[in-house]
């Protein structure tokens, strides 16, 4: 996707880090990817794509070898009558719906996906959703949102999921005791965790977003305080916000110091005696220790260069600089929120080179320049860097994988150490 503004415009300011923005082409995944991870947390889910035989395509490979018998997506095909503007696609889009809660009478809530086909004709789907919602509440809520590549990248898909989730949260109870919202897509074992830790501190009670069920929608309102457990997720905190919740400002969980920032940032909301934190922290912060000992060693040194994809790169980023003695040599992010990265920006080592948006041209010229040892980027990108000898990592692979908390440090270490090994075994 090409956008014609200026490229290469470079601006900081007293607490800000100077950052490189670029407006070019761009090498990013749409937002309708998100449903490969979205369709597996919300149990009872599913996500109708009203898009192309493309956007069928895309979703089909990117969950491909996730699929078993059922998938929870699939995707109306607009084609060239609709286009045309001669089929009546209201009609059309019903039809599709009857058909589905048919033939899978467990679906509880419908997300009605836009993509590029469905903004190209101008389909209103946040009406068509109002209107089969009111068809066909109670049983089967329906939501819209957009996951097109005009307007998303794969994680600000989440957030538009999540966004478009939040007015229909319930309201708290007037008499509501204060709890605490995790926001954002987490394997369920490390939702488990979390949960554990804040039992044991005494915070809570805890609820996620996404949830699980439908059914299990999370009350928002004044009493609500909300963590973000990913830092894409721009307009669902704008969202709750409006619901009168309040963020609770931390860096995020990736690596010990992290997850125990995060956790600390709740605990002191809810005044957690100091001493009471250090020992519920203790055990799994030195088994989070002792297996980022084992791969310190293959990555103290090592260069790493981001582009800008997943916009996990900057706490990422954090991760590597100060708990593996990596030097960043560029954190290409597709999109720099300084609120919400404020905490995580004040870590990162002075003068990091950061760069948002991409000129992919430009910026590969950078790359090469540079000669990294490691670049974590986009699928499209990391094959043509690897023929040219270059280790990389693939972004999304960070979505996929549990990386956050104390029981996941080990794990995301290793994302980074493997391409690495892989190299030296190549070289040897
Ligand atoms: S939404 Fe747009 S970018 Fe994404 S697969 Fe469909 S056509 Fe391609």
């Amino acid at each position: 996707m090409t956008t014609a503004l200026a490229s290469g415009d470079r601006t900081g300011g007293c607490n800000a880090p100077s950052i490189l923005r670029e407006r070019g082409q761009r090498e990013v995944f749409c937002g309708l990817t998100s449903i490969v991870w979205l369709h597996r947390k919300i149990q009872d889910a599913f996500f109708l794509v009203v898009g192309s035989r493309t956007c069928a395509h895309l979703i089909q490979s990117a969950a491909g070898v996730m699929i078993f018998a059922e998938p929870r997506f699939a995707t109306a095909i607009i084609d060239e009558r609709d286009l045309a503007g001669l089929a009546d696609v209201d009609a059309e889009l019903d039809r599709v719906v009857d058909q589905l809660l048919e033939r899978r009478p467990d679906i509880r809530l419908l997300f009605l996906v836009g993509s590029c086909p469905s903004e190209v004709i101008k389909l209103d789907l946040s009406r068509s959703a109002a209107r089969l919602s009111a068809k066909l509440l109670p049983d089967v809520r329906v939501l819209n949102y957009s996951g097109s590549g005009i307007e998303t990248t794969f994680t600000e898909g989440e957030d538009a999921c999540l966004a478009a989730m939040v007015p229909d949260l319930p309201a708290e109870d007037a008499t509501a005791e204060r709890s605490l919202l995790v926001v954002g897509a987490l394997a369920d074992v490390v939702e488990d965790q979390f949960s554990r830790l804040f039992a044991e501190l005494g915070v809570g009670p805890v609820r996620f977003l996404p949830p699980r069920q439908a059914h299990r929608f999370p009350p928002a309102g004044p009493n609500t305080f909300f963590l973000l457990a990913q830092p894409f997720l721009t307009a669902t905190a704008r969202a709750l916000e409006e619901r009168g919740a309040k963020r609770i400002a931390a860096p995020f969980p990736l690596g010990v110091e992290g997850t125990t920032a995060w956790v600390k940032a709740a605990g002191d909301v809810w005044g957690v005696d100091p001493d009471r934190f250090s020992s519920v922290i203790e055990r799994p912060c030195q088994r989070a220790e002792q297996a980022l000992a084992r791969y310190r060693a293959q990555l103290a040194g090592k260069r790493v260069f981001f582009f800008p994809d997943s916009q996990l790169e900057v706490p990422l980023a954090r991760f590597l600089a100060r708990e593996m003695g990596v030097e960043l040599v560029e954190v290409g992010t597709p999109y720099l929120n300084q609120q919400l990265l404020a905490c995580e920006l004040d870590l990162l080592p002075e003068g990091t080179a950061f760069s948002e948006g991409q000129d992919v041209d430009r910026q590969l010229g950078r790359c090469y320049a540079a000669a990294p040892d490691l670049v974590v980027c986009g699928l499209g990108l990391a094959n043509p860097l690897e023929a040219d000898g270059m280790s990389t990592k693939w972004a999304i692979e960070l979505i996929f994988t549990p990386i956050q908390g104390y029981e996941q440090a080990g794990d995301l270490a290793e994302l980074f150490a493997k391409p690495l090994r892989r190299r030296d075994r190549l070289v040897a």
